[in-house]
C-alpha cells in the first residue's frame, strides 16, 4: 500500500522494499565535576533506521479467546470489516476503532506555507497492518463457540450481536491448558475444553496449533497474546525457571510451578512468534526472557493499561509536573464479569494489586522537591465482584494532594465503562505495533550490523499497566511520555525529528529567514497565522483588544 506521505530529505531513502533514514539522536549526559558542580553535556549519535515496507498477512492467536476481551475484539474487528451499523435506543451506531492509538489518534506532520497543521493517524506514520486484515484464532478452557461467548459477555448491543452471530458461531476455541491451581477455583465449571497429557506433550500441542493456524490461513506471521484469566504469581527460583535451559527441563519434568501462561510463552517463542501478556501475572520469568533473546523473538507485558491505571498515569504526571504533591491515592473498583469473579480469589487479586501498585513510582521519583524524604504517596487498590454490573466496571478514585502553604486538594473520580471496550482496541494496538517493530532495524554509526529492538519490547509500555523492560532500563509509566516514545521512534524511521512543541515561528515578531539544516536554506512560513489574528509591532491584537 502506498504511504499517505513521503518525506523529502537527503536523510531519507525510499525503495520498493524499504524506508531508510539517517537520524541524529540528541541526549544530554550529566556528571559532577571536581568542584561538585553538575555539568550537562549535550551529545548526539547518528542512527540509521531500516523499515521493511511489505505489510504481512498477520494472524493473532488469543489465549482466552472465548472471554469478554477475546470475543469483543474479534466481533468488533469483524463488524468494522463488514462495515456494520446497528440500532440502539439512542439511534444508529457504526463500527469504529475509537480507543485505538494507531487507528483513532493523530500525529502532526508539520505546517504548510498557509499555516495549516497537517495531521495523520499515528498508524499511518509507517506501513502498518490494518486491524480489519488481522485473522483471529485462539484457545480457551471453555468450549463455547464465540457467538455464545459474545452473548454471555453482555458487552455489545444485541442488534449488533444478531448480525455477527452467523460469523461468530463458526469460531471455536482450541482446547487449552487448565491447571486449576493457577486461576481461581470458581473457574472450574467452565473448564470443558482442556488438553490432557504431560506438560511436555501439551507444549508440543500448542506449537502444533500455531503451525496449523499459520499454514491453514496462509499467514506470514502469528502473534500470540494472553487475554485469559489472571493467574496467581508463580515461583521464580534457581533450577526452575531462571534460565531457558532450566525452564525447558522443568517442563520436561512436569514441574507444577510452570504456569499455563509461561507454557504459552515458551510455545510462541519456539515457533518464532511474538508473545504478549495482557494479564498481571509474572509469566515472563527470567527463563522466558533468555529464551526470547536466544531466538530473537519479541515478548511484552504485563497487563493491559485500560481504564483506572491509564487515568492515574496521566493525573499523577499532571499533578507532580505542576508542582503539586499527591500524598494519598485510593482506588476502588467493582465489576461483575468473569474477570471480576476470578479476581475475587485472594491470590489472583494479589497479582492485580501488584500490577496496579507501581504505576506512580517514576513520576514521584522525578521530583525531589516534592518528595525530598523519598516517601511515596499512600496507594491503596480495592476490587470487588458485583455480578449485576457485568462488564460495566465502576472505578472510584480519590487523590489527595498537598498544595500551596499547607493546603489540601482532593480530587474524586467516578468512571463507568465496559471493560472489554477499553481493552479490545488496546489488544489491536499491541498486535499492530509489535508486528511493526518486527520490521524495524537500526544501527548507530560505527556499528557493523543492523539489529532489532531488545527482545523485551518496552516500546509497548503505553499499552501496559506494569511494563516489563530490559535489564537496567528505566520504567516509564507516565502516559504521554510513553506515547511520545512510540511516535518519536516511528518519526525517526522516516527521518522526522521529535515533536518539540516550541512553535518558535509563532513567537517571533516578524518573518525571518532561518537556516534549518546543513543542506538547505528555507523560509520559515510565518506570514499567516492560523488563528487569523493581526500582529503589530510585537503586540498581539485579537478582536480589537490588546493582549
Ligand atoms: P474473561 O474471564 O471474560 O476471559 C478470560 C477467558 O480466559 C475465559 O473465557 C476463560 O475461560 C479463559 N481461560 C482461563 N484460563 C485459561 C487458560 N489457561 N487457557 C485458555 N483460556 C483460559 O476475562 P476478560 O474480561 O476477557 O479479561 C481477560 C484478562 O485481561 C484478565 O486477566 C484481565 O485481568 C485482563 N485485563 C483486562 C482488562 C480490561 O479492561 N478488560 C484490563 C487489564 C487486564
Amino acid at each position: 500500500m502506498a504511504s499517505v506521505f513521503e518525506v523529502s530529505s537527503p536523510d531519507v531513502q525510499y525503495s520498493a522494499d524499504r524506508i531508510e533514514s539517517r537520524y541524529i539522536y540528541r541526549t544530554s549526559n550529566v556528571s559532577v565535576n571536581a568542584r561538585g558542580q553538575t555539568v550537562v553535556t549535550p551529545q548526539s549519535t547518528v542512527f540509521n533506521f531500516r523499515t521493511e515496507r511489505k505489510v504481512p498477512r498477520l494472524g493473532c492467536m488469543l489465549v482466552g479467546w472465548g472471554g469478554n476481551n477475546g470475543t469483543t475484539v474479534t466481533a468488533a474487528t469483524l463488524a468494522n470489516k463488514l462495515g456494520l451499523q446497528w440500532h440502539t435506543k439512542e439511534g444508529v451506531k457504526r463500527a469504529n476503532y475509537y480507543g485505538s492509538v494507531t487507528q483513532a489518534s493523530t500525529v502532526s506532520l508539520g505546517t504548510s506555507s498557509d499555516g495549516q497543521e497537517h495531521f495523520i493517524a499515528l498508524g499511518e506514520l509507517l506501513p502498518m497492518v490494518q486491524p480489519n486484515d488481522i485473522v483471529f484464532d485462539g484457545w480457551d478452557i471453555s468450549s463455547r463457540n464465540l457467538a455464545v461467548a459474545m452473548e454471555d459477555a453482555r458487552v455489545l448491543d444485541y442488534n449488533l450481536q444478531e448480525q455477527l452471530k452467523p460469523y461468530m458461531e463458526k469460531l471455536k476455541p482450541r482446547p487449552s491448558i487448565y491447571l486449576p491451581d493457577f486461576i481461581a477455583a470458581n473457574q472450574k465449571d467452565r473448564a470443558d475444553n482442556v488438553l490432557t497429557g504431560t506438560k511436555w506433550e501439551m507444549l508440543q500441542q500448542l506449537r502444533a496449533d500455531i503451525q496449523d493456524f499459520k499454514t491453514t490461513m496462509n499467514l506470514d506471521k502469528v502473534i500470540v497474546l494472553w487475554t485469559a484469566n489472571t493467574e496467581r504469581f508463580c515461583e521464580v527460583k534457581r533450577g526452575l525457571n531462571m534460565t531457558a535451559d532450566e525452564l525447558m527441563a522443568s517442563i520436561e519434568r512436569g514441574e507444577e510451578e510452570v504456569s499455563p501462561s509461561t507454557m504459552f510463552a515458551v510455545a510462541s517463542i519456539l515457533e518464532g512468534c511474538c508473545y504478549i501478556n495482557g494479564s498481571p501475572q509474572n509469566t515472563l520469568v527470567p527463563g522466558v526472557v533468555e529464551m526470547a533473546e536466544k531466538h530473537g523473538v519479541y515478548i511484552s507485558g504485563d497487563d493491559f493499561k485500560s481504564g483506572q491505571t491509564k487515568i492515574k498515569s496521566v493525573l499523577v504526571d499532571f499533578l507532580v509536573s505542576a508542582g503539586i504533591k499527591p500524598v494519598s491515592i485510593v482506588s476502588y473498583n467493582h465489576l461483575g464479569n468473569n474477570d471480576g469473579k476470578n479476581l475475587s480469589a485472594p491470590k489472583q487479586f494479589r497479582s492485580k494489586e501488584i500490577s496496579k501498585s507501581n504505576v506512580v513510582d517514576d513520576m514521584v521519583g522525578s521530583n525531589k522537591i516534592l518528595y525530598e524524604d523519598g516517601k511515596k504517596p499512600d496507594h491503596c487498590v480495592v476490587i470487588k465482584y458485583v455480578p449485576y454490573v457485568a462488564d460495566s466496571k465502576r472505578a472510584l478514585d480519590e487523590y489527595t494532594s498537598e498544595i500551596f502553604m499547607g493546603g489540601l486538594n482532593t480530587i474524586v473520580l467516578h468512571n463507568t465503562c465496559e471493560d472489554s471496550l477499553l481493552a479490545s482496541p488496546i489488544i489491536l494496538d499491541l498486535v499492530i505495533l509489535a508486528e511493526m517493530c518486527q520490521r524495524i532495524t537500526m544501527k548507530a554509526d560505527g556499528q557493523a550490523e543492523y539489529t532489532g529492538f531488545n527482545s523485551v519490547l518496552s516500546l509497548l509500555s503505553y499499552l501496559l499497566k506494569a511494563p516489563v523492560v530490559p535489564r537496567d532500563t528505566p520504567v516509564v509509566n507516565a502516559l504521554f511520555r510513553q506515547r511520545a516514545c512510540i511516535e518519536n521512534i516511528f518519526r525517526a524511521c522516516v527521518g522526522l525529528h521529535p515533536q518539540n512543541h516550541m512553535l518558535l515561528e509563532y513567537k517571533l515578531p516578524a518573518p525571518m529567514t532561518a537556516k534549518t539544516s546543513s543542506t538547505e536554506e528555507v523560509k520559515v512560513p510565518l506570514k499567516t497565522n492560523p488563528r487569523g489574528t493581526i500582529r503589530a509591532q510585537g503586540r498581539h491584537w485579537e478582536h480589537g483588544v490588546s493582549s
